[in-house]
């Protein structure tokens, strides 16, 4: 039976292949029949995580430290004791072979009923057990599902579509490198950091389809039309046709735009405008690259941080930072010091998320906490300056304290280096992300203090609306034509005028070309997105004329909010 959900697309373009449902807690395992031939393949997976957990184990005892309480060897021997038990290690695979499943859900089946029976026992101490028990299944799920990922995802398959609840911004990177050819997800706000990820893969996605991963089921054939955010499940070959026939249409429209490649991204009146690349790991360059993008306006280094056990070195992260800028050849890299927490959260820094990740120990807050962090990244950036046009941009600056503390560190780390006779430019520009309300509305307090500015606006909607930019229950509520943000922008833009501070533009308002005229007539003259939308954007830019719309802008911001949306339309229109 074919039918239609909908969800709010964020990514454009139409997808047609098959689904490949992830799961990650426990209580939203994937459930898919195996046929005869692949029994003994499952019992093999199913083999191969059981021995993987052993050895997690034991590499976890040889990583006791000397001294510490017994109870640590304790809880090795019983989660290896759990791990041998044949209820966990042996019954699952004769479920395999009876229902004919995958062995995730194999073992969800099994470990239900033994907890189950754990719910009966009146002893506390044995109830307790429970626990023990479900970190155990998890670890041999964790296992499972990293590598059923990495089985299907080999390239061989061209059209799969990643169905998923919730998917992290580090998962999305592992993706970057496989063949996918669309994602949905049941949750995430438009400018959520897995949505900004997940459009930098340049594939249509959707998110808040609420129960996608319960009603997909594995293979299901999907079209995915990310323009208006619709997942068409099983269609019918009709369908299938028709939407293969829009493929091609916009597969036209993209060649086309390709011309405006080669174009300068000059107004109709005369405006030269920049136009960089945000990019999240350096093979993100390519693609800057491709679409013309005049330099990179800013590089989110804390994914180097995520996805991985130990924190990157200097070494490496100065190497990093020195392939960018040489391959960039003198065009600039603004480098943003790592923004980890909140939705970015990193267990190597041993804070817990805290009870509202998004206000907590994040961005600016964290690499100030995490000295020998900061220090490490800040070396490493001072050291590539000698290799290209490198910047540093701060994240999520708000407090003016915090500012000068930032600034004297950054002067600590130029005087190590400069008595440790380490080379590096020393008037590396050091720019400040504008991003939380309070920062926008003191900024001629600390406009001295900074070379530049770069306007977050993903966070600045979130903050000055007070919306979780994750969460879809709300995401009808996040508005960029919002008088509030609008008036934000115009101030912002307005106090680095009168300072002769260059503002710029990196949250995806940027990268959207219906909101290209507005910003331009704010006056705006330098933008930086991922590098999917650079030739769209190029291309408003091309067939813009600031003259005639900075008086329409001029009637927004001195006027009346309930005339905005009509101007705005206006604006698009001459
Ligand atoms: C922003 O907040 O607009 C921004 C560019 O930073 P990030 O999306 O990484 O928080
Ligand atoms: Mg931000």
């Amino acid at each position: 039976m074919s039918f239609t959900i909908h969800g709010v697309g964020i990514s454009d373009g139409i997808a047609i292949g098959k689904a490949h449902l992830i799961s990650h807690a426990f209580s939203d395992i994937a459930h898919y029949e195996v046929d005869a031939s692949q029994i003994d393949n499952e019992h093999k997976r199913f083999n191969r995580a059981i021995n993987r957990a052993q050895e997690e184990i034991t590499a976890l005892e040889g990583q006791i430290p000397e001294g510490a309480p017994s109870e640590f060897q304790g809880f090795i021997d019983l989660h290896r004791l759990i791990l041998n038990d044949p209820m966990l290690s042996q019954s699952p695979k004769d479920q395999i072979t009876r229902l004919k499943c995958n062995a995730e859900w194999a073992l969800k089946l099994q470990v239900e009923k033994l907890l189950e029976q754990f719910l009966q026992i009146k002893n506390n101490y044995l109830r307790d057990r429970k626990n023990d028990i479900t970190q155990v299944v998890e670890r041999v799920l964790r296992i499972l599902i990293g590598e059923s990922h990495k089985t299907t995802f080999n390239g061989k398959n061209e059209n799969i579509i990643i169905v998923a609840h919730d998917i992290s911004p580090a998962e999305v990177v592992e993706f970057k490198d496989q063949n996918v050819s669309s994602f949905i997800t049941d949750v995430g706000g438009t400018t959520s950091h897995t949505a900004i990820i997940a459009r930098s893969l340049n594939v249509p996605s959707i998110v808040a389809l609420h129960n996608a991963r319960q009603l997909i089921r594995e293979g299901d054939v999907l079209i995915i039309d990310g323009t208006n955010g619709v997942v068409l499940i099983s269609p019918s070959e009709d369908v299938i046709e028709e939407f293969k026939y829009r493929q091609q249409i916009a597969h036209k429209k993209w060649e086309n735009l390709k011309k405006v490649r080669k174009k300068d991204s000059t107004t109709k009146d005369g405006v030269k405008i920049n136009l960089l690349a945000n990019i999240e790991l350096p093979g993100d360059m390519d693609q800057a690259k491709q679409n013309g993008a005049e330099g990179i306006g800013l590089y989110r280094t804390e994914f180097l941080y995520l996805g991985r056990k130990n924190l990157p070195s200097e070494e490496e992260q100065f190497l990093n930072y020195q392939k960018a800028a040489l391959e960039l050849d003198g065009d600039p890299l603004v480098i943003r010091t790592f923004d980890l927490g909140s939705d970015k959260h990193t267990e190597q820094t041993n804070h817990p998320t805290g009870p509202n990740p998004a206000l907590g120990l994040r961005a600016i807050r964290l690499c100030l906490v995490e000295q020998r962090m900061f220090r490490d990244q800040l070396r490493a950036i001072f050291r590539a300056s000698n290799y290209g046009n490198i910047k540093i941009l701060i994240p999520m600056v708000s407090a003016i304290q915090e500012i000068t503390q930032t600034l004297r560190f950054i002067q600590s780390i130029k005087s190590e280096l400069i008595d440790q006779e380490i080379s590096f430019n020393r008037n590396i520009a050091i720019g400040a992300m504008i991003e939380v309300p309070a920062a926008a509305i003191a900024l001629q307090f600390f406009v001295e203090s900074f070379d530049f500015f770069s306007v977050g606006t993903n966070d600045l909607i979130q903050y000055t609306l007070a919306i979780d930019r994750s969460d879809d229950t709300v995401a009808h509520l996040y508005n960029p034509h919002h008088p509030a943000i609008i008036l934000l922008l115009n101030k912002i833009i307005q106090t680095g005028e009168k300072n002769k501070k260059p503002v710029s533009i990196c949250g995806e308002m940027a990268g959207d070309p219906r909101l290209i005229r507005l910003l331009l007539g704010l006056g705006i003259r330098s933008f930086s997105m991922h590098p999917a939308n650079l030739l769209q954007v190029k291309d408003a830019i091309i067939s813009s004329d600031i003259s005639k719309i900075t008086p329409w802008v001029d009637k927004i911001t001195k006027g009346k909010p309930e005339d905005y949306e009509k101007i705005l339309d206006k604006i698009n229109q001459i």
